[in-house]
């Protein structure tokens, strides 16, 4: 089994010092997709702001491909190769489409083709302003802008947030293919929890900071109590 590109070992996170996540373990490996679930509050993007050095660890260790990054700034995070699709999707508005995936190229030239292979409704677009894009269209530029950087850990901040269910229906088995071609582990916030789950290997439930189930996509699928009761916080 290769080293997990992601492996968050009893993780305190959280805010002036006061933990809003409590004694997280969690593994991504290469290749895989493992949801994140849990409801609004849960801990979710904390976590992922952790993992992107942009707050820091209170207490355990977060590896990034073997290496500790507890003690790391963020661009240094990057660099090792993680990408992170925050929630408001962090595009540049008044750039074209073009210009924002070159600024997703960490360095060397743009490889706008990769992007373009997962998400080519972007071609037609791309001299176009991204603040003028449909929210569909936005998301599959923040989403084309991570792979430029050709990230081997793949972080998406509640993917679907204002798109039509269609859409995300449609989002979902891209970020499958990304995972199985490329090898990146991806790390997926996502509130349609049926269908994260067919597409994900794995799966954490996080509810008021404490992990409250993980297993296979398949048994967390199968669980329905439980993750209704991790959604409504009534799961011990
Ligand atoms: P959501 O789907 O609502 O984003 P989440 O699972 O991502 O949910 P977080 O955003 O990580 O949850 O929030 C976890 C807790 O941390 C919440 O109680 C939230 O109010 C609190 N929190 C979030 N950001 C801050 C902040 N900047 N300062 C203090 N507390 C915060």
């Amino acid at each position: 089994m290769p080293d997990p590109v992601l492996a968050i070992k009893d993780l305190d996170a959280g805010y002036n010092g006061i933990p809003v996540v409590r004694g997280l373990s969690l593994a991504v490996n290469p290749g895989e997709v493992v949801a994140f679930l849990g409801p609004n509050g849960a801990g979710k993007t904390t976590t992922l702001i952790t993992t992107s050095g942009l707050q820091p660890v209170l207490s355990g260790e977060i590896v990034v491909l073997g290496t500790s990054v507890n003690n790391l700034a963020p661009q240094k995070i990057a660099r090792l190769g993680v990408s992170h699709v925050t929630e408001d999707r962090s595009l540049f508005f008044s750039l074209s489409v073009k210009e924002n995936l070159r600024l997703g190229a960490r360095s060397g030239k743009p490889d706008y083709a990769t992007s373009l292979k997962y998400f080519p409704a972007l071609e037609p677009l791309m001299d176009r302003q991204a603040g003028l894009l449909s929210g569909g269209e936005q998301q599959m530029l923040a989403l084309g802008r991570a792979l430029a950087s050709k990230p081997k850990l793949l972080m998406i901040d509640e993917m679907s947030l204002g798109l039509a269910p269609v859409i995300v229906e449609r989002l979902l088995p891209v970020v499958r293919a990304i995972a199985d071609d490329t090898g990146c582990g991806v790390l997926l916030v996502e509130q349609h929890v049926n269908q994260a789950l067919q597409i994900a290997d794995r799966g954490y439930v996080l509810a008021h900071g404490d992990l409250m189930a993980e297993g296979s996509a398949d048994a967390l699928k199968n669980d329905r109590a439980l993750l209704e009761a991790s959604y409504l916080g009534e799961a011990d």
